[in-house]
């Protein structure tokens, strides 16, 4: 019962951790706010700036600059949800604190960990994957249409709010306003 608790703890946390994810890199990172200028800095100025448009994709060797965030990000992230786990945990009774911390860890490590891949390829298992494939043209097009696609790693907050994009859907806009604009034409009576 108790770990049945702490897994649902984690996948809870796990999912919302999406929305705290496209919530952060939308008004925190994209946004230019006292105290929080520095990542705003950080990712529009420098990351969009170094990781635009042929430059997606660093094929030279060795590491990357500006690709994972400060040390202190996803701790400090991490450490400011602890109270309200704890919290809830005394106040409800339920065993929720290490499932939920773990989901958190999981995520922003996933997060870190594919971001880097996506931009630096260095032949990974996991760069064979469909959904790895998916999430970094998900994220090249975020590069491209910055206040698109704003997460980086389940985009399902993405989903939600109306900010999902893919290359196809791009794609088959301007036909799509052609076929609409042709169906127009037709419908209007001529006089
Ligand atoms: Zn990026
Ligand atoms: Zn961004």
């Amino acid at each position: 019962m108790q770990i049945g608790i702490e897994v649902l703890a984690c996948v809870v946390l796990f999912v919302y951790c999406s929305f705290f994810e496209w919530f952060v890199h939308r008004h925190v990172m994209h946004v230019k706010r006292f105290p929080l200028h520095d990542a705003f800095r950080g990712h529009v100025i420098v990351h969009h700036q170094l990781y635009h448009g042929e430059n997606f994709l660093v094929k030279t060797p060795g590491r990357a600059p500006s690709v994972t965030l400060r040390w202190y990000a996803f701790p400090g992230m991490i450490a400011i949800h602890l109270p309200f786990f704890g919290l809830f945990q005394w106040m409800t009774g339920l065993p929720i604190f290490w499932g939920a911390m773990l989901g958190c860890i999981l995520y922003f490590s996933g997060y870190e960990y594919t971001h880097y891949l996506m931009h630096v390829p260095r032949g990974h298992f996991v760069e064979r994957f469909r959904w790895f494939q998916f999430l970094r043209e998900h994220h090249r097009l975020h590069h491209k249409y910055m206040l698109r696609n704003m997460n980086v790693f389940i985009p399902l907050a993405d989903l939600c709010y109306g900010t999902l994009v893919t290359s196809e859907g791009w794609r088959s806009k301007p036909q799509k306003r052609r076929r609409f604009l042709e169906r127009r034409r037709n419908a209007t009576p001529s006089s």
